[in-house]
């Protein structure tokens, strides 16, 4: 396995795949990695000749009061995972590699990004959606992976692919949790033992929505407010939002029908943690 730093050499190791016929599945990801981010790898292992795996902090996906700097960073143990799972390449540029003096040019989306985490984040999908495209611009995949953890992050990168006609597939791949339920994150190693345990009430509250729906709840505001009374329950938890919307418009919705997203940004002492569940119509 290699890492690269540089956009003209994973430009042209890709490019040589490409030349052979090769097909190449790429996972972008800010690093710290875990078995979330290793069951993306192992899939597109699975799916394609080679894979590449970006590790970038991206600055501009961070609002000024962010976790950029504390962000937590260890190349060599995501080399190390990486290669495990069997990965061809680590893209891992400098910020002022992707950022060059004078960068100006910003991808911009309206509607699915102002919703859910788009509020309380106002410029962190312009950040995501202007790097995952400079990615796709840079590595020439077939496929690339993203998590259901990040729901609307999804969406908003399946929207972009279509509306800007970037010839890549989008694969969505299942929330891994820990054995208690805590979704997987990097952000989990910023928690105290104390706030490790309070943050238990997010897939509490998941769990909680989806038994009301699998037992034909249709009315969001009743599970919403089920959701919401185990949140406010721990004194360390303080809800961002809980909200129910169509997964096609991230639109708040009145009753359960349709495709639906179920989602939940809660700080738990100063961490915010993310976590959702899905309604897909039969
Ligand atoms: P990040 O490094 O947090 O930007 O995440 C990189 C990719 O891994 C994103 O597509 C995330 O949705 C995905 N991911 C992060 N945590 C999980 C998880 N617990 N389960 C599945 N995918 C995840």
């Amino acid at each position: 396995m290699k890492i690269l730093s540089t956009v003209n050499e994973v430009r042209s190791a890709v490019k040589a795949w490409k030349k052979e016929g090769k097909t190449v599945g790429l996972v972008p990801t800010m690093g710290f990695l875990h078995e979330g981010h290793i069951s993306l790898i192992k899939r597109a292992v699975e799916e394609n000749d080679h894979v590449v795996v970006s590790i970038f902090v991206n600055p501009t996906q961070f609002g000024p009061n962010e976790d950029f700097e504390a962000y937590p960073r260890d190349l060599e143990m995501d080399a190390k995972m990486c290669e495990e799972a069997g990965a061809d390449i680590i893209f891992h540029p400098e910020a002022s590699e992707m950022y060059p003096e004078n960068f100006s040019s910003f991808v911009n989306m309206t509607g699915l990004t102002d919703a859910l985490c788009g509020k309380s984040r106002p410029i962190h999908f312009q950040g995501v959606c202007t790097v995952v495209s400079k990615l796709f611009n840079i590595i020439p995949a077939d496929n690339a992976y993203f998590g259901e953890k990040d729901a609307q992050q999804l969406a908003i990168i399946k929207r972009m692919v279509k509306d800007l006609n970037f010839d890549i597939t989008i694969k969505g791949c299942p929330i891994v949790r820990e054995s208690d339920g805590l979704a997987k994150s990097s952000r989990n190693t910023y928690l105290n033992a104390e706030e490790r345990q309070a943050a238990l009430v997010l897939s509490k509250a998941v769990n909680c929505g989806k038994e009301m729906v699998a037992a034909g709840e249709k009315d969001a505001c009743t599970i919403l407010t089920a959701m919401k009374d185990i949140i406010n329950a721990e004194p360390l938890a303080r809800i961002d939002y809980v909200e129910m919307v169509d997964m096609n418009t991230m639109k708040n919705i009145d009753t359960v029908s349709g495709d639906v997203l179920c989602a939940m940004a809660v700080f738990v002492g100063k961490t915010r943690l993310i976590d959702n569940f899905i309604v897909l119509e039969d």
